[in-house]
């Protein structure tokens, strides 16, 4: 994406949200060169096929439902919600796929929710990977202590660079 304004030819996304119907997805960009901010509507063509079958809008809203239970009782705001939403929808985005179970939604979820709040990833993903017993979450806790996340660099502000702006 050019910059309108300087016509250098990258821009940075800094912030990027779902229209009320899901159709369209409006993204805040920076220019790096000259700093300015613009943004940019683009129709999404992004759908899910929920398990019964009915196909919907990808749903950045229902990213952060289906999370926010398993935060309940943990230090995770809104604004990091938001930010894993934002995360998810950008890394199913990324794969170039249009149309996705909603299991591969529930994949995308995991590792950002384990950078976001380990305890929160060990409920989500007991509830997502179906945990049968103790094995199961002895075998997810063994997993983040050979690979853990990113929760100990502690997340940056989010938002931040939406607040001078606009
Ligand atoms: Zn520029």
């Amino acid at each position: 994406m050019h910059c309108p304004f300087c016509r250098h030819p990258d821009s940075r996304v800094i912030d990027s949200r779902t229209s009320d119907d899901g159709l369209a997805i409006r993204r805040r960009r920076q220019c790096p060169e000259c700093g300015r901010r613009f943004s940019t509507t683009e129709t999404a063509s992004l759908t899910v096929i929920k398990r019964s079958g009915v196909v919907e809008p990808f749903s950045r809203e229902k990213v952060v439902s289906g999370v926010r239970k398993a935060c309940q009782g943990r230090p995770v705001t809104d604004a990091d919600l938001a930010l894993l939403a934002q995360q998810v929808e950008e890394s199913v985005r990324s794969t170039g796929v249009a149309q996705l179970d909603a299991n591969d939604i529930g994949l995308a979820i995991l590792p950002h929710l384990r950078d976001l709040d380990e305890i929160a990833y060990l409920r989500f993903a007991s509830v997502y990977q179906a945990f049968e017993n103790l094995a199961d979450f002895e075998g997810a806790i063994a997993e983040l202590r050979t690979h853990p996340g990113a929760a100990s660099q502690g997340s940056a502000p989010a938002g931040a660079g939406g607040r001078s702006g606009a």
